[in-house]
């Protein structure tokens, strides 16, 4: 009998009467280890109907005690951390250490979000207007979504939980299919810190419980982290339903390298941020941009003479540097970009296809891959690949390299490398992306700045996690009060103002 992960909905699991199923894989065997049920329109709504009980009593609660809660459950996330670890990385293949990264980055925004009392705190006017005072206060929009991404299926659910949850509303969490287990065990641990059942929800499933979750009335704002054309698809969908949304998409991030960078740490970030995770990160590194053909030639050697030793393992091996990725379907898509990068005319010069892991023959891995000579208005280069292919864009000037990732369609992150303070300063302010590096490959902000990319990198208002975050998930309310003095003064038919 195949093992098969429900719903978890009102503090338990719930068996769904679909009769639609995903199938959960083992990337490291490419067998069938799991299936995940499917939600219909009616379960969505059910769980909604739920985190709306859940989240009044939530709501009523102080924030100094949600913070309390949030504070144990970070508690008890880092105590199950290995087998959190390993589940993770059983149904996506990245290895152990990166997984436990996955979580760790997750938990950095739960950290943050039990500061929430302060965060919380609204402004205050004393006598704005004879003896009047005008005060704000943030109160939560109700219920919210979460609609997940597989390749960080601990760090993003808990982004949304960390700033949904802390500011007083449900969430009702819609996992990828592709990696759910370790969302829905994030789910219980948090009913068992003291979260009221209801509070958060996990719904699985794929388009219809997605469109449920967009449609239904009781969802006031949906938080999206996904690729591109279904963030664009969720911006639409909340747009036309009258609600908020933060919708989150691909990347192709560029790393640009001065003919003064720090060649042996470039070799070293590039190997880590274009390779580690199978290149399955929105953060990841997967354009190199040198300046010069000098810094070209010896930056393509140097890449070109590690990757080629890169050790590719199970996801359990700690010795790997990384593993195979999520599904066969993906590393297809992976290959047939390699077969479009060499239609195109760029240089092949390591090619991971047709990798086979000793005794994993069945698993989903992939060899790195490196292109040099990769130009603009090739397709392989103006998509995204997500996976381990690293693509050379030779550049003669600094300003052609910075018009690369500006001119680009995606505007995640960006990374320069170099030892001139100058030039680094200006390509910051100028550069038409959301996240930069400076000699930092992979610059997702820490949990008390924000993080959100530009262009089709993100539709949305508001970046994710920070104040912002809290800003999302929360809705001003602003009150002017006076108190009887026993002066009543005039009626007063004309707007009342400061004159
Ligand atoms: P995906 O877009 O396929 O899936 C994301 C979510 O959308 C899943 O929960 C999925 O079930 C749902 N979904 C899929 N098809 C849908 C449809 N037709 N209608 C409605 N919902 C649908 O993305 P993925 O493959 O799981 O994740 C990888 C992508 O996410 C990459 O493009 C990556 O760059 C991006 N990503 C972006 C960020 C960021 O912060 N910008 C972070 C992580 C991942």
């Amino acid at each position: 009998m195949t093992r098969e992960i429900q719903h978890f909905i009102d503090g338990k699991a719930f068996k769904g009467k679909s009769g639609q199923f995903g199938d959960i894989f083992n990337p490291n065997t490419g067998e069938v280890q799991a299936r995940v049920q499917f939600a219909t329109r009616d379960e969505v709504a059910d769980a909604v109907a739920g985190a709306k009980k859940g989240q009044a009593i939530w709501a009523a609660m102080n924030p100094q005690r949600r913070a309390r809660v949030l504070m144990k459950y970070k508690m008890m996330v880092e105590d199950q951390m290995e087998e959190l670890a390993h589940l993770l990385s059983s149904e996506h293949g990245k290895v152990i250490a990166d997984a436990k990264g996955d979580l760790i980055r997750g938990l950095e925004v739960i950290e943050f979000a039990c500061g929430v009392p302060h965060l919380m705190k609204g402004e205050y006017t004393e006598s704005a207007g004879p003896g009047i005072d005008v005060y704000s206060m943030r109160q939560p929009l109700g219920v919210v979504a979460g609609i997940t991404p597989f390749n960080f299926p601990a760090m993003i659910p808990m982004w949304f939980m960390g700033m949904a949850l802390s500011t007083g509303n449900a969430m009702i969490l819609k996992p990828s299919e592709k990696d759910p287990s370790v969302p829905v065990r994030l789910a219980e641990i948090m009913i068992e810190a003291g979260l009221p059942e209801g509070v958060l929800q996990v719904v699985h499933g794929d388009k219809t419980a997605v469109d449920a979750l967009i449609e239904h009335d009781d969802i006031k704002a949906v938080s999206f982290v996904g690729s591109s054309n279904i963030a664009h698809y969720i911006a639409q969908g909340c747009t036309k339903h009258a609600k908020r949304f933060q919708a989150m998409g691909g990347a192709k991030n560029h790393g640009i390298i001065m003919p003064d960078a720090d060649m042996d740490q470039v070799v070293n970030d590039f190997l880590g941020a274009a390779y580690g995770s199978a290149g399955e990160r929105c953060m990841a590194l997967p354009v190199a941009v040198p300046v010069g053909k000098k810094t070209a030639d010896e930056f393509v050697a140097r890449i070109k003479a590690e990757a080629v030793n890169l050790r590719i393992g199970v996801s359990t091996d700690d010795t790997a540097h990384y593993g195979p990725v999520v599904s066969a379907a993906h590393r297809k898509t992976i290959e047939n970009y390699i077969q479009m990068g060499i239609d195109e005319g760029a240089e092949l010069l390591l090619d991971g296809r047709g990798f086979q892991l000793q005794g994993h023959e069945k698993g989903f891995f992939i060899g790195p891959t490196l292109f040099d000579h990769v130009k603009p208005g090739m397709q392989s280069y103006e998509e995204e690949i997500f996976g381990p292919v690293l693509q050379v864009v030779r550049a003669d000037t600094l300003e052609e390299a910075a018009a690369l990732p500006s001119n680009h369609q995606y505007g995640n992150g960006v990374a320069i490398f170099t030892r001139n303070g100058l030039a680094a300063r200006e390509f910051a302010a100028k550069v038409n992306v959301g996240m930069v590096g400076i000699n930092v490959p992979i610059p997702v902000p820490v949990a008390y700045h924000s993080f959100g990319g530009w262009k089709r990198s993100a539709f949305t208002d508001t970046n994710q996690y920070g104040t912002d975050g809290i800003r999302f998930f929360t809705k001003i309310k602003t009150v002017t009060q006076r108190w009887p003095t026993g002066d009543i003064g005039d009626q007063a038919f004309v707007i009342p103002t400061m004159n």
